[in-house]
């Protein structure tokens, strides 16, 4: 396995963590949507933000994160689900701010003033779940745990961190997420903190070799604990032929029949991970009918 995350419980159950290795799967999407430097670390860290919070639902559940700021990347949207697959995209890959303090300037791309919004589709029978929370630093980890305090009223510490060679490669990436659950043992949680404000920058660890046993052997140092899962993570795209020709059709009627006359064709490019689908003329007038007879 490559990249992979691992949860564990305290042996007391007032605690939970999650740690992973996400740097092949970053790589791959900064690849994709040929994101420059500050939007690679903005995009990696949600992406990994995202597989982690993935990995806290049941079966078969989905999640979606979107973080928009007034930034000049104006948003990141990352999707994951409980089964180890994440995909995420920013609004402009083409983000590359000067480093502030020594540190990639993640808030400057994302912006301060801003939203980030979670939606969790738990299934058939219940309605989706959403929370909504400002965003609290735009760095990514402190907003989601921000967004865990606030929204879900579950006290965590989120860390994510992404490592950028000069050139631009990404040669780390991965996080961790530790949650307090109820009735949570105040002297555990400040032990915890403690490793957290110790440990050295993440993406540095991860960098060194760091796995996401070692991190959890970090976090967790003195508090006895049980490996819960070890799972694959990995980057891929849930779209089809099928779902594009759905997105089309939501255009209505009169704008396919416009682009159908006015171009002949059109080419519709997958958001999350920039596959184009052509219709040509002929396939278009097959959509067209195909919304007649379900009318
Ligand atoms: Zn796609």
């Amino acid at each position: 396995m490559d990249n992979y995350l691992v949860r564990v419980v305290g042996s007391e159950a007032d605690v939970i963590g999650l740690a992973c290795v996400t740097t092949t799967l970053v790589a791959e999407a900064c690849r994709l949507h040929g994101t420059y430097p500050t939007a690679s670390a903005a995009l990696g860290r949600a992406l990994t933000g995202g597989t982690l919070m993935g990995a806290l639902l049941k079966r078969n559940q989905r999640l979606a994160l979107k973080f928009e700021g007034n930034g000049p990347l104006k948003k990141i949207i990352v999707e994951a689900d409980n089964n180890g697959v994440v995909r995420g995209f920013v609004g402009d890959p083409k983000v590359d701010l000067p480093p502030k303090n020594n540190k990639i300037d993640v808030a400057g791309a994302l912006g301060q003033a801003g939203f980030l919004t979670v939606i969790k589709d738990l299934g058939l029978r219940e309605e989706p779940y959403k929370g909504i929370v400002q965003l609290r630093t735009s760095e990514i980890a402190e907003d989601l745990a921000y967004y865990f305090a606030e929204s879900e009223q579950v006290p965590s510490a989120v860390g994510l961190g992404v490592f950028i060679e000069a050139q631009g490669d990404i040669s780390a990436a991965g996080g961790f997420l530790i949650q307090s659950l109820p009735p949570s043992d105040e002297a555990v949680v400040e032990q915890v903190i403690g490793h957290i404000e110790r440990m050295p920058p993440l993406s540095e660890l991860i960098r060194g070799g760091t796995t996401p046993e070692g991190l959890i052997d970090i976090l967790f140092n003195g508090i006895s604990y049980r490996v819960l899962e070890t799972r694959e993570i990995t980057y891929r795209c849930t779209c089809s032929r099928e779902k594009i020709e759905s997105v089309l059709i939501t255009l209505g009627r009169e704008e396919i029949e416009a682009l159908t006359r006015e171009l002949g064709e059109t080419d519709v490019v997958c958001e999350f991970c920039r596959q184009q689908y052509h219709f040509d003329g002929s396939q278009l007038l097959h959509l067209l009918k195909s919304m007649e007879a379900v009318r």
